[in-house]
């Protein structure tokens, strides 16, 4: 730790984080007259694109849709060159943003955030940097990032290893030139599954060290044309609105270039027969997995699928052994995060690819040169680890946050997260939480949802000034009983079935709680509910007056 800065400041608002909630958050706050700062690790705007800028990362929702849509000359403005842009792009976009309405000068960059405690008696937070700087704010409001926090699995030996050693969020801002190097990855998520055929394509040789295959669908990614961009932008207010009252924040807009949205799927495939199966897959490859309504809704019709999948492989990688240890086995599709790529399968029928199936033989110990498995030893001169994050709550509880009459944020959450509606926690008032555990966050198209949530929360601390209120939170009561709604919804998907292990249940962080964190309801029936609290009086919250009596119950 460098010097200690121990200036204190005063102000409305701190915010925590500078990516797409944090720039949006700023602006929010600046326009209804309120002081507010920003406080971000890093070194610039972007949090998930200032941070992931491996080969391959893009995203995976139309870049169309994935873009803020609180201002009109924006979205008129803004020009995506891809139907899904990379990284670099969508960095420039955050840059764009964050110039054209100055956000910088409330943003105080390299500044991580160490500690937020509650003083009872102000009634205001106390928000603490590495650097030993305070913040007196009376808001405090977390954009921190549901996946900001890489996990790096231990593994004994890990720093043996005398090569290179790289994470996919964390990545070298220079690059990485891989040429003439033999490189070895583990993890096969989406960001494996993005950087593979890129590190393939640029290295010597490279080793894919595969713990659970995933189910991946095609990208169909490609140029967006002149024609395309302008309909879309004169069809705008209509995309939003749909997308807003939608399940997950995307309608598809003009997915696949036609302009026309997905049909939805109508036929069951328990009514198939294996020949009507293998027909779809000669007509349609991996789509035709999609195709049928069922799939998500019971266990054999989803094996059938899986099947339909598995067999896809084999028709697309030439080497059987290969082509076997790509396919995933014993879960279901629908229970991790869906994952779409740019020639991952074909990337395995290059000779300098191999596949290490670690169900064959796991992980032993990282050596000076490589990885010893029980299958055997691998050798290699740089390590990429894209073993993901610690998710939705890494980052929240990465921080010392104390709450009223010095409750930890880590004790309210020992069992999993709680919150009320992802948006409040009991015990933590005026602390505001986005794209907070509770809420469809990462089920959805995230700037859907993090605009939803901005929006509350601006909304919401101008109703407190207007009535003369000092601080909301929500009831134990509402917490729980939202708690046992967003379990509830969850419980019978294929996102809780017991052969699923996902980062949406914790299920990739040794000792975290097996709970489902995000909320699957829709981003639609969500806001509604959401807008319907607030209309209501903020029912299932206690809004506080300046002596602490409640104003309302
Ligand atoms: P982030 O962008 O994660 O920003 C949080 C910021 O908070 C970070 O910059 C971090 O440094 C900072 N921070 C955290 N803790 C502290 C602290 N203690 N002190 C100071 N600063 C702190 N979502 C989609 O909807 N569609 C996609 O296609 C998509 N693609 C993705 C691709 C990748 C590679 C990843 C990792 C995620 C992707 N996501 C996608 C999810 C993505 O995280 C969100 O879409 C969105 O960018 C999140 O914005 P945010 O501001 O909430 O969080
Ligand atoms: P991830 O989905 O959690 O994948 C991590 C991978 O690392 C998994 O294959 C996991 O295997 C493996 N792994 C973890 N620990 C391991 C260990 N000890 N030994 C061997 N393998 C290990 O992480 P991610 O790929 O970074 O993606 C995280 C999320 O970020 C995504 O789900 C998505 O929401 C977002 N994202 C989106 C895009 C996009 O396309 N727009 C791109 C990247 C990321 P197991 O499955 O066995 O745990």
């Amino acid at each position: 730790m460098g010097e200690q800065d121990t200036t204190l400041t005063e102000l409305d608002a701190v915010i925590v984080g500078a990516g797409f909630a944090g720039m949006y958050m700023l602006h929010r706050l600046r326009s209804q007259g309120m002081s507010a700062i920003v406080l971000e690790a890093g070194s610039d705007v972007g949090g998930t694109w200032y941070w992931n800028r491996y080969p391959g990362a893009r995203c995976d929702v139309p870049s169309m849709e994935y873009s803020y849509s609180f201002s009109r000359e924006l979205q008129q403005d803004w020009d995506w060159t891809e139907v899904m842009a990379a990284q670099p792009e969508i960095l420039a976009y955050a840059n764009h943003v964050a110039d054209r309405f100055d956000l910088r000068r409330d943003i105080q960059f390299d500044t991580r955030v160490s500690a937020a405690h509650y003083d009872d008696n102000a009634m205001r937070w106390r928000v603490t940097t590495e650097a030993g700087a305070i913040f007196d704010t009376h808001f405090c409001i977390m954009a921190t990032g549901c996946l900001s926090v890489p996990n790096t699995p231990v593994i004994p030996g890990a720093d043996d290893f005398t090569g290179s050693i790289y994470h996919t969020g964390r990545w070298p801002h220079e690059g990485v030139d891989f040429s003439g190097l033999t490189v070895g990855i583990i993890g096969t998520g989406s960001s494996g599954i993005q950087a593979i055929p890129e590190i393939a394509a640029a290295a010597n040789h490279l080793t894919v060290f595969q713990r659970t295959p995933n189910y991946t669908m095609p990208a169909n990614n490609g140029p967006l044309t002149p024609d395309f961009l302008a309909r879309a932008k004169a069809d705008y207010d209509e995309i939003r609105a749909t997308e807003r009252q939608s399940q997950a924040g995307i309608i598809g807009y003009g997915f696949g270039f036609g302009g026309a949205d997905p049909e939805m799927p109508t036929d069951a495939i328990l009514d198939t027969t294996p020949e009507q199966r293998r027909q779809a897959l000669d007509d349609n490859g991996f789509a035709a997995v999609r195709q049928y309504v069922d799939i998500g809704l019971d266990m054999e019709a989803n094996e059938l699928a899986c099947e339909m999948y598995r067999e896809q492989i084999a028709r697309i990688v030439s080497d059987t052994k290969k082509a076997e240890g790509l396919m995933p086995r014993g879960y279901p599709i629908g229970c991790k995060r869906p994952v779409i790529d740019t020639d991952y399968y074909e990337t395995f029928n290059r000779d300098d690819v191999t596949l290490v199936d670690l169900r064959n033989g796991g992980i032993e110990q990282i050596t000076a040169t490589g990885i010893k498995t029980a299958q055997g030893d691998f050798e290699f001169d740089a390590l990429v680890y894209a073993t993901g994050f610690d998710a939705m709550t890494g980052a929240l509880l990465g921080i010392d946050v104390v709450g009223r009459e010095g409750r930890t944020l880590k004790n309210h959450w020992e069992a999993g997260p709680r919150t009320y509606l992802g948006l409040q926690i009991h015990g933590f008032p005026n602390l505001f939480t986005i794209t907070g555990p509770g809420s469809p966050s990462v089920l959805s198209n995230m700037i859907v949802s993090i605009e939803q949530h901005v929006e509350w929360i601006a909304d919401c601390v101008a109703d407190l000034a207007g009535r003369q209120a000092l601080a909301i939170e929500p009831t134990p009561e509402a917490e729980s009983g939202w708690i046992e709604h967003v379990n509830q919804i969850a419980s019978g998907t294929m996102l809780t079935a017991p052969s699923c292990n996902s980062w949406y249940l914790g299920a990739n962080i040794p000792g975290k709680p097996r709970i489902f964190m995000p909320y699957v309801g829709g981003v639609g029936a969500y806001r509604n509910k959401c807008d319907e609290v607030a209309a209501n009086d903020y029912e299932g919250f206690r809004v506080y007056s300046a002596d602490l009596t409640h104003l309302q119950e």
